[in-house]
């Protein structure tokens, strides 16, 4: 049976991306093939990739071996990767994306994305420079100058869209007032605990649509503390999750859903990158919605950067 359809979202450039894509960072070499063929078989269609998972080869891999054997074409995929911090000088971007293009096995991203709006100094390729106390040496380049090399790619055909992640208001601002190609998303953190609503805000009065990223909190990330609130088990969300008959994980997903946004689970896992589809046959009601939003907490953010947080551009 062919597995049900991922609804589709148009962007302000008049493309379409896929709602629900599969995350791939921290998906291990030697489990990401067989993740991103799980999800491919499923039906999924959007796969979010990037050089610094160290990955890019395997989920090439997959994507290869989906097109060879007949689940899909090229076509019906919607790739998505990111400039890594390494490649911000304008004449370093399209260096930095044709290493995608080829550990992806793929001509064209159907989005292109500025990881991150601080530049390093690159080593060599996604590899830092670090200076004698081995830290990460940053760049003063301006992100501006950076969004205007990846415009070029669009130009080149080598990419479908772009936009920005982890950009913050006045950030995606600059880039407005100074862009021939406008960012048609803002991959930023986003779940119950930290719910970037000034920021979605913003974003859609833009026509910038938020992909949320880490929508359960990152729990597998390396840095996580055993005894942080653990989004997934959360008892708000455990009673929605009994209600609607769903796991908690759909309704964080739903959750993202309804408010409009794009959103990228990751998982190794077939049963869950399955269960994680499985939120398009039910809505939640406005009460629902509005005790998820009290979950909101002013720590809640988990990925900070905070190494580079004195930088000019730091956006958290
Ligand atoms: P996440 O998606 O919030 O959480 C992933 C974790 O949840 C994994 O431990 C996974 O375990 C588990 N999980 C998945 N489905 C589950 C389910 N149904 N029930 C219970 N547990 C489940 O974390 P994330 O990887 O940080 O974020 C998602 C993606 O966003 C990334 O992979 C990446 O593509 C993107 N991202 C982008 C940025 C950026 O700067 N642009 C930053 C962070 C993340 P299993 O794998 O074992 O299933």
């Amino acid at each position: 049976m062919a597995a049900a359809e991922i609804p589709s979202v148009k962007l302000l450039d008049g493309t379409s991306i896929p709602v629900l894509g599969l995350g791939t960072w921290k998906s291990k070499p030697g489990e990401v093939k067989a993740a991103v063929e799980a999800a491919i078989s499923a039906g999924y269609r959007h796969i979010d990739c990037s050089p610094v998972y160290e990955n890019e080869v395997e989920v090439g891999d997959a994507i290869a071996a989906k097109i060879k054997d007949g689940t899909v074409t090229r076509e019906k995929l919607y790739i998505v990767s990111k400039l890594w911090q390494t490649y911000h000088e304008p004449d370093d971007v399209e260096a930095g994306l044709k290493v995608t293009l080829k550990d992806l096995q793929v001509e064209y991203l159907d989005l292109y994305l500025m990881h991150f709006p601080i530049g390093f100094k690159q080593q060599s390729g996604h590899t830092s420079a670090r200076d004698a106390n081995n830290q990460i040496i940053t760049t003063d380049r301006d992100y501006v100058d950076t969004w205007k090399a990846m415009e070029k790619l669009v130009e080149k055909k080598l990419v479908r869209s772009i936009g920005v992640s982890n950009f913050n208001e006045k950030q995606i601002d600059r880039i407005l007032e100074n862009c021939t190609i406008k960012p048609v998303t803002n991959q930023v953190e986003c779940h119950p605990y930290f719910n970037q609503k000034p920021l979605s805000d913003h974003c859609a009065n833009k026509g910038i649509i938020l992909t949320a990223y880490s929508p359960f909190a990152s729990p597998d990330r390396s840095w996580a503390s055993p005894d942080e609130p653990k989004l997934l088990e959360d008892p708000a969300l455990v009673a929605v999750a009994k209600k609607y008959n769903k796991t908690v994980a759909n309704i964080l997903l739903r959750y993202q859903i309804e408010r409009g946004h794009i959103t990228i689970p990751k998982s190794v896992s077939p049963d869950r990158i399955t269960q994680n589809k499985q939120i398009f046959d039910f809505k939640l009601e406005p009460s629902d919605i509005s005790q998820i939003e009290k979950l909101n907490r002013p720590d809640g953010r988990v990925i900070l950067m905070s190494f580079c947080k004195d930088h000019k551009y730091y956006p958290f």
